[in-house]
């Protein structure tokens, strides 16, 4: 059989041509009978290239759609805003490591620490485990919740909307959540890892649905991730609970592992957001900017 020539093109324009030849394995059943298409000349180059013309033809794709997606969500973000303070609500963004948990990996915790997590009456093993525990070893790693975190999205959530937003990877970030909010009451997918952030350095509130400087408050331990929105923050204090042979973590003191549940700082920020959102709406929309009332709250507070 004669052989075809192939020419491959690129926005019209001719960047391959090669000879193909097809080989008939069944002589007289030719028409019935599976052909096979070899390639004269490089195989490899050939294939090189229609993969270089998927690749590219994929970039453009992806690039028109992330810019068609960054304006949908645009819209989406201003529509669902104005819904927020329809319904009086602002948002509230959570950072997740050391300011509502702390976890670690198993292998990060001293042995005797180790022995002493593991007979512990309240340490959960078993996510199916209903009930609200603050202790637990899942996926490699002990995780302890910070005290009274449970009770402070329950008394937010109907004044903010709420989101995670974490620097840890999405897989860990969806885990941990699971703990806090086992039934997705309060974040129900809202949780932003750094997977999904535009700097993988830094927080940004361009990613969070419904969010700007105007009606977000943000609560996390380290300001510095923060830069374009440090008035926006409360920074609170980082809650350690593990000790860590890499650093960074108290000795757990296993005489008295108990933390007090009613005098934390989740505690007190509550009161710091009741005010707030009490004090915003009161003059909304008259004023639109959360930031000077956040100011003017945490002010009171400290001078209290
Ligand atoms: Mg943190």
């Amino acid at each position: 059989m004669a052989p075809i020539k192939l020419v491959i093109k690129l926005n019209g324009r001719p960047i391959c041509k090669r000879k193909l030849e097809i080989e008939d394995h069944n002589g007289l059943q030719e028409e019935k009978s599976p052909k096979k298409v070899r390639l004269l000349g490089s195989e490899n180059n050939v294939d090189d290239l229609l993969l270089g013309l998927k690749n590219r033809k994929r970039d453009l794709y992806n690039q028109k759609e992330n810019r068609r997606l960054l304006l949908r969500n645009k819209l989406c973000g201003i529509i669902f805003r104005r819904s927020l303070l329809r319904r009086q609500k602002l948002c509230l963004v959570l950072d997740l490591d050391h300011t509502l948990l702390h976890s670690v990996k198993i292998s990060d915790v001293s042995l005797d620490e180790q022995d002493y997590l593991n007979g512990k009456s309240g340490l959960i093993t078993c996510m199916k485990t209903v009930g609200r525990h603050s202790l637990y070893n899942h996926k490699g790693r002990y995780t302890r919740l910070r005290p009274y975190v449970r009770d402070f999205l329950e008394q937010v959530c109907g004044k903010f909307e709420l989101y995670v937003y974490t620097m840890g990877e999405r897989w860990y970030a969806e885990e941990v959540v699971r703990l806090i909010d086992p039934k997705s009451v309060y974040f129900n997918n809202k949780v932003i890892s750094k997977d999904d952030s535009t700097d993988r350095n830094r927080k940004n509130l361009d990613v969070v649905l419904g969010a700007n400087a105007s009606n977000t408050v943000i609560i996390d331990d380290t300001e510095s991730v923060w830069k374009e929105h440090k008035d926006n923050m409360i920074c609170i204090n980082k809650f350690n609970y593990f000790s860590s042979r890499n650093g960074g973590g108290h000795r757990l003191n296993m005489d008295n592992d108990e933390l007090d549940e009613d005098n934390g700082a989740l505690k007190r920020i509550l009161e710091v957001l009741q005010r707030v959102h009490e004090k915003f709406f009161e003059e909304f929309p008259a004023k639109t900017d959360v930031r000077p009332v956040l100011k003017a709250v945490l002010k009171e507070v400290s001078a209290n």
